[in-house]
């Protein structure tokens, strides 16, 4: 009984972060959405992929 409590408990947790990650993706910390954006460059601005310094001499920031 204790165990089947514990399930349904997790269960909503996991519903009401899928629910809020859907509806509010930018109340997110940054760690968690660090996959979803590139290094810019901080000079002109272009988005650094496998790389840390930028053709027009600037660096990711
Ligand atoms: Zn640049």
């Amino acid at each position: 009984m204790l165990v089947k409590i514990i399930i349904v408990f997790l269960g909503l947790m996991a519903l009401v972060a899928f629910v809020g990650r859907v509806l509010f993706p930018s109340a997110l910390p940054r760690v968690l959405r660090k996959t979803a954006t590139a290094p810019v460059c901080g000079t002109c601005g272009r988005h650094l992929i496998g790389q840390k310094t930028c053709g027009c001499g600037g660096r990711a920031n």
